[in-house]
């Protein structure tokens, strides 16, 4: 047996460990007896070498290491990886796929999996992999490898082009790991809905699985009325609006790129084209245009990029909210509906809502919460680990 290399933790830094909080920063290291190369897996003991598991050292980064286990039992093999993402496939509802329901699903979710840094989703017979810490990284082999094994049948392609990357001191990579090459655009299948999917190059691992669950609740809201679909992407919101009768979807987004395939999407669904118009710009000047000319709408969808990467950008990101949720309740019919979205996971729900209740306020409308969204059931959230719980969502009436 090699040597196995030891953490030690300053004193009372082991507390999120008892928590199972899975990550240590850099400062709570008191020292590291051994040898350490980035990625590979030491044991985490207190001052008093009480063994409290197993992490992946990173160097690079503030999180120092993120724990692969709390159990001093276990041994990261290949066999813990197996069994790991046995247990995240087998949590999930079982082969959406035979239920004709959905062929798209995150399968592996980072820390909320027990496997931090690695995101596997689904797309159709492809599975994208993305290795975004160290650890994940320094054993992509084997899970790679474990990967092929449990899905014998799907291509395996990497994703591992993240900007967090960088900050691990890992390069930005991308490529086919096992089978074909994707084609540049994938049909899968999300309940009656289809999308074309750019696993090569579109945002994440190709799409938004995380608002799947909120694609259908907005439905109940759209019928007959007029949409303004902010930060449209390729289109989720867009075509399940107009699949539940919606008179009319406008969308804006700044990729025009991405409004080509929004149309592909509409097309595949063999939805009425000419009840969709698109606008490529940004949201925050259209918004103002649209204010001016006292446009009005009788639902409007706010789904931005991640305006806070970390807490150091709350209050800037807060602004950017308050903004467009500002703008939006001025362009709202009385008694029409925001529905209003925030993915940072710096913003807590309770400030989101307080953001969008101070926008509220400054455009002098009333609104009552009617709904609260959150990321889909694949996206679990671990509660030792709040950080999991990133995309928060209200469906308001706006008065
Ligand atoms: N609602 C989408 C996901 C939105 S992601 C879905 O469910 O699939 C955010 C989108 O906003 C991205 O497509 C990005 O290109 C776009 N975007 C970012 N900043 C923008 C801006 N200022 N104006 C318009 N679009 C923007």
């Amino acid at each position: 047996m090699t040597e196995q290399t030891v953490v030690i933790l300053k004193r009372g830094r082991e507390k999120s460990l008892l928590r199972h909080h899975p990550w240590i920063f850099s400062g709570a290291i008191q020292q590291i007896k051994g040898t350490v190369h980035p990625g590979t897996t030491v044991a985490v003991m207190d001052m008093e070498h009480r063994h409290y598991g197993w992490g992946a050292y990173s160097p690079s980064s503030q999180i120092a290491i993120r724990m692969w286990s709390f159990d001093p039992q276990n041994n990261i093999d290949d066999n813990y990886f197996r069994s790991m993402i046995r247990r995240a496939r087998d949590k999930r509802t079982p082969a959406p796929d035979e239920k004709g329901v959905s062929n798209m699903q995150r399968l592996i979710f980072s820390e909320s999996d027990n496997l931090p840094g690695l995101i596997v989703d689904r797309y159709a017979d492809y599975l994208v992999v993305q290795f975004l810490s160290t650890g994940a990284d320094y054993h992509k082999d084997q899970i790679v490898a474990v990967l092929h094994d449990l899905y014998p049948d799907f291509n395996i392609y990497e994703r591992s082009d993240e900007e967090v990357r960088n900050k691990e001191g890992l390069s930005l990579n991308a490529g086919v790991l096992i089978g074909k090459p994707p084609p540049l655009l994938l049909p899968v299948t999300e309940g009656d809905c289809q999308f074309w999917v750019d696993i090569q190059h579109g945002h994440k691992t190709g799409f938004y699985i995380d608002q799947s669950t909120n694609r259908q609740k907005i439905r109940k809201y759209v019928r007959g009325k007029e949409v303004l679909n902010c930060f449209s992407y390729t289109g989720g919101f867009a075509v399940a609006a107009l699949k539940a009768e919606a008179q009319r979807v406008i969308n804006i987004e700044s990729s025009a790129v991405l409004l080509d395939i929004l149309q592909k999407n509409l097309e595949l669904n063999r939805l009425d084209i000419s009840r969709s118009e698109n606008i490529t710009g940004d949201v925050f000047q259209v918004l103002r245009q649209f204010r001016d000319s006292e446009r009005q709408f009788d639902v409007i969808i706010l789904d931005p990029p991640r305006f806070a990467d970390s807490r150091r950008h709350i209050p800037k990101a807060a602004r950017g909210y308050k903004d467009i949720n500002w703008l939006a309740c001025r362009l709202i019919k009385p008694g029409g509906i925001l529905i209003t979205f925030s993915c940072s996971g710096a913003i807590k729900t309770d400030l989101f809502q307080k953001i969008v209740a101070d926008a509220a306020q400054d455009a002098q409308r009333s609104v009552q919460m009617i709904q609260c969204l959150t990321q889909a059931v694949d996206h679990p959230v671990v509660l030792h680990f709040p950080e999991s719980a990133y995309l928060k969502g209200l469906i308001c009436r706006v008065w």
